[in-house]
């Protein structure tokens, strides 16, 4: 069986990014960019203040006498007169400089009186003027390949004109459950019938990463309507099934792929939860069999299809991010197999600090909620101990947590973090105390 991290590799190796296409900006939020965007104009496009006040030009020697405002340029109402020494015209934020103007006096340095204005200082030429171009040039690059188009890029392109983006399309993907004993919400389950939260994870997931989800319903555990539904799904990008690819009688996404055009590349990974997980290309399109228990769906969406997605959508670093963090409490490890326990990350002052999930049963979906993290638990480490240096995935990112990287950096030891964590684990394992139990069963 491969291990997790050869798994990984394969995934990766076997998605290439989308051809890229023209988008309008308004349809490219959360799309990578995949050609550089440069500004059609300049930015600020003329001089402007950057205060309410006066603008005025070279002061005359008794400027104590006062300065006749000959005028007002507002924001949008430029002034269109011109300017003479010992003149000044009231003039807004954001407002153009009148022609022979160079320097903005503050409403608040002045006095107003018989429609002249008297300055309390002498102003510094030049002051609080924002000058034409000094943000950006026209022709400049604003935002470079492989970035993610957020609000600001978003917001930044839109002040330079920029109405088509070259982008990754957004990616559809499409999710079949399967198991006769689904119903969706909605419904009551009759005897032995389960709702399909699955979907509900898949979907909200899919929905975050910036995906189109296409959610085909569920396939009966039948080769026949399972093949129509996976048939359907050929027309996305990537296509997800949860259940029935492990080995029991009814059990058939497998088979039912075998009269397909269906290259397989993997079918079980050393990982717990997740192991009867199938990975292939259908069609050339990437194709991930999940496993049915909910938190096992829920770790192989996040190890692998994650990945797999980024890569499509020409994301360049498509590997999850990890932290070193100190464990809260005792918790028994995995196995033969890397186990993977969701878990709470949190930022406490001076280092992350992670709270497991007290019942991790691959069967359940409580472990799943208010989570942030995924902590990985390495093979034949049975135990780990409260106050260990463990490693953490991050599920959403770390802007939610609070803090920078700074500040973590600054908060770890001199010894490396991964060498920090190797001594830790062969610690534990040198010394096998006993943990007060985080039990999780067989997953
Ligand atoms: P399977 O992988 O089909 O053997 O299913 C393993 C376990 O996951 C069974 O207990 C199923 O009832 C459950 N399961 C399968 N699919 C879903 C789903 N879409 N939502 C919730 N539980 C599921
Ligand atoms: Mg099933």
């Amino acid at each position: 069986m491969i291990s997790y991290d050869q798994a990984l590799q394969r995934v990766v190796e076997s998605v290439s990014p989308l051809n890229p296409g023209e988008t309008s900006l308004h349809e490219a939020s959360g799309l990578i960019l995949a050609k550089p965007a440069k500004a059609l104009w300049q930015m600020p496009r003329c001089d402007n203040s950057a205060m309410d006040g006066f603008a005025i030009n070279e002061l005359p020697e008794n400027f104590e006498a006062g300065l006749s405002i000959v005028g007002a340029s507002y924001a949008g109402h430029p002034f269109s007169g011109h300017v003479h020494p010992g003149e000044a015209v009231r003039i807004n934020t954001g407002a153009a400089l009148p022609e022979n103007t160079d320097t903005i006096v503050p409403i608040e340095d002045t006095i107003e009186k018989n429609n002249k204005v008297f300055l309390k200082g002498t102003p510094k030429q030049g002051q609080h003027v924002r000058y034409a171009g000094e943000e950006y040039r026209a022709e400049e690059i604003l935002v470079n390949s492989g970035t993610i188009l957020k609000a600001g890029e978003i917001a930044l392109l839109a002040s330079a004109g920029v109405e088509q983006v070259c982008v990754y399309p957004r990616l559809r993907v499409a999710v079949i459950s399967t198991g006769d004993e689904l119903v969706e919400l909605g419904q009551t389950p009759g005897p032995g019938q389960i709702i399909n939260s699955n979907l509900h994870f898949l979907r909200t997931r899919l929905f975050e990463c910036g995906c189109t989800p296409i959610c085909l319903g569920i396939g009966a555990d039948d080769q026949k309507t399972l093949g129509q539904l996976i048939d359907q799904a050929i027309d996305a990008d990537l296509i997800i099934t949860t259940g029935g690819v492990s080995v029991g009688e009814k059990d058939h996404v497998q088979a039912t792929l075998q009269n397909r055009n269906f290259e397989k590349i993997f079918w079980k990974v050393a990982i717990k939860p997740g192991k009867p997980l199938l990975f292939g290309k259908l069609e050339a399109k990437p194709f991930f069999g999940l496993p049915g228990n909910p938190a096992a769906t829920a770790a192989t969406f996040e190890l692998f299809v994650k990945p797999a997605l980024k890569r499509l959508a020409g994301e360049a670093d498509v590997l999850p991010e990890k932290r070193i963090a100190t464990l809260t409490h005792d918790v028994i490890g995995g196995g033969k197999r890397q186990a993977f326990l969701w878990c709470s990350l949190q930022w406490d002052k001076r280092e992350y600090q992670v709270t497991v999930s007290q019942r991790q049963g691959s069967g359940q979906n409580r472990c799943l909620a208010s989570k942030n993290a995924i902590l990985s638990v390495p093979t034949d480490v049975k135990s780990l101990y409260s106050g260990d240096r463990v490693e953490v995935l991050l599920i959403e990112g770390d802007s939610c947590l609070g803090h920078s990287e700074t500040s973590f950096a600054m908060a770890t030891s001199k010894r490396s973090q991964a060498t920090e964590l190797r001594c830790n684990l062969r610690h534990n394992l040198l010394h096998k105390r006993d943990p007060q139990r985080t039990r999780g069963e067989d997953l």
